[in-house]
């Protein structure tokens, strides 16, 4: 067989969240099982799941046990411990690769590997105690924001610098963890690029998503960003670039941002999600493959689904917007809605700034 599964085979899913919910969901389109490892009982993807484990992700017994019932593993989140990972890697195939999630889950990691592929990023500077805070401020400047060097998401773990704020109480106030002093971008646009590579080097980018964050969550997305095209095709190469280097099977998401330089326009690096991304929800009602089928074909060895945009040939966009905390409420207008498609994700408790369910549809042209 060509293929490094075959339909009826078993993929395992490291995390519970919505993401994993949504690869289950699109693995049993392609008559996949899924065995989902999540930590807590009340995870979304379990509902969804062939099989379930719940158990810390530092359960060696357990993860053995786990990867000996599947025939791959890959995950939904970056967060996972690397000795986790790595111990998996070791049992069964495990895509994308435990190097490439420790490359993405630090994020002073992430920039020495941004820089060995020559792509451009906010200055930073490394800060692993008060004192080093100090001569960050002096290097990077006071325009700046100290986040924590792993474990971040939706914002957390990020401390914007105040003018006049007490160096030695703001690194304590983020868990006096290593972390990373980043000056701020001056952005025009914030841009991400999803995108699969196969474990045979193909490669297949959907179109470049413009994307606005709120309280620095992802609030919207309106696809294709409205940027010339020489600029997102930059967009799209430089995360080849990113995909090839890291020898990336499945999709990733590299998060951009744009700037202003004079006449012209630069893209900066943000970070790089190693797994389906927020930004790609679109794709579930709006490509001929979603990213979920094309993490889940990825991961296979299977070919690349097509990423065309659907109905929007007379210039429209897709647009998604997430639902955050006490925004579901508003499921029944949402469902009322003509041409608009719902999606909720099975959260039992709202709270605020989490991620409750989202949803997509074609926008007119501005
Ligand atoms: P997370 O892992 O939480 O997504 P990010 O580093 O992507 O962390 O930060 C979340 C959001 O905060 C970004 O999408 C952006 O809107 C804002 N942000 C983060 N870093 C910078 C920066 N250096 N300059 C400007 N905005 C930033
Ligand atoms: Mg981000």
């Amino acid at each position: 067989m060509p293929y490094d599964l075959a339909p009826g085979a078993t993929i395992g899913i490291l995390g519970g969240g919505q993401l994993g919910r949504m690869l289950a969901v699109a693995a049993a389109k392609l008559g996949l099982k899924t065995h989902v490892y999540a930590e807590k009982a009340e995870s979304p993807a379990l509902d969804v799941a062939s099989s379930r484990t719940v158990a810390a992700f530092e359960d060696r017994e357990t993860l053995a046990a786990f990867a000996s019932s599947v025939d791959l593993i890959t995950y939904e989140f970056e967060n996972i411990p690397f000795h986790t990972a790595s111990f998996l890697a070791d049992l069964n195939l495990t895509r994308p690769s435990p190097a490439t999630l420790a490359i993405c889950q630090d994020r002073l990691r992430e920039k020495e590997f941004l820089a060995s592929v020559g792509a451009e990023f906010a200055s930073y500077a490394r800060v692993d105690d008060a004192g080093a805070l100090a001569r960050a401020v002096a290097q990077v400047g006071r325009q700046s924001i100290l986040k924590t060097r792993r474990s971040g998401y939706d914002g957390k773990g990020q401390i914007l610098l105040r003018e006049g704020a007490d160096l030695a109480v703001t690194f304590c106030a983020l868990g006096g963890v290593p972390a990373i002093l980043e000056s701020i971008v001056p952005f025009e646009m914030e841009i991400s690029v999803v995108a699969a590579r196969g474990p045979d080097s193909s490669f297949a980018a959907y179109d470049v998503a413009e994307n606005i964050h709120e309280n620095q969550i992802l609030k919207s997305t309106r696809v294709p960003a409205r940027l010339p095209p020489e600029i997102s095709a930059a967009a799209i190469q430089l995360t080849r670039r990113i995909a090839e280097a890291l020898e990336y099977s499945g999709v990733l998401a590299v998060e951009m941002f744009v700037v202003r330089n004079g006449e012209r326009r630069e893209l900066r690096v943000n970070e790089i999600a190693p797994r389906v991304h927020n930004s790609g929800h679109w794709t579930l009602d709006g490509a001929v493959t979603s990213q979920f089928e094309q993490h889940v074909r990825a991961i296979a060895g299977w070919p690349l689904g097509e990423t065309g945009r659907l109905r929007t040939q007379y210039g429209e966009y897709w647009e998604m917007k997430n639902l955050i905390g006490e925004d579901v409420l508003l499921w029944p207008e949402i469902l009322a809605e003509r041409n608009t498609h719902l999606h909720l994700y099975g959260k039992a408790e709202i709270r605020a700034g989490r991620k409750m369910g989202h949803f997509t549809r074609i926008i007119d042209p501005d």
